[in-house]
């Protein structure tokens, strides 16, 4: 969608620290951590949020969960523990209307 920044970032005309990407997906870093780890799932295709989600999502649901898992231990915190962040909304906390999910760690090391 135009002037969207993640469909920008997913097209590759606005940079980002990019550490995983497929033909659905694309993980970046957040620009503003909010933890010392924070990563940022995003679906390719343009869907504003949780609620704009359909049956036919599903499986890009449950993809982005999945790479969550993948990418929590490529960058160490799979162990010592994760959140992960859906905000929906302005009431929500979400700023950016793109479907994302927050990826934030690193705030103690594994035992
Ligand atoms: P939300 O509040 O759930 O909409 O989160 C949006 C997140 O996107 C925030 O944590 C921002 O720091 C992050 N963000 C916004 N613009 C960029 C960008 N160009 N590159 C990386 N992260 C961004
Ligand atoms: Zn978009």
């Amino acid at each position: 969608m135009k002037d969207c920044i993640f469909c920008k970032i997913a097209k590759k005309e606005e940079k980002a620290e990019i550490i995983h990407e497929n033909d659905n997906l694309i993980v970046f870093k957040d620009i503003k951590p909010k933890a010392p780890i924070h990563y940022l799932i995003v679906p390719k295709k343009h869907i504003k949020s949780i609620n704009e989600l359909k049956e036919e999502n599903k499986g890009l649901i449950g993809e982005m969960v999945l790479t969550a898992k993948k990418i929590a231990g490529k960058v160490g915190i799979k162990d010592s523990g994760y959140k992960l962040i859906f905000n929906v909304g302005r009431g929500g906390g979400q700023i950016v209307d793109h479907l994302h999910l927050h990826v934030l760690g690193g705030w103690k090391k594994s035992s």
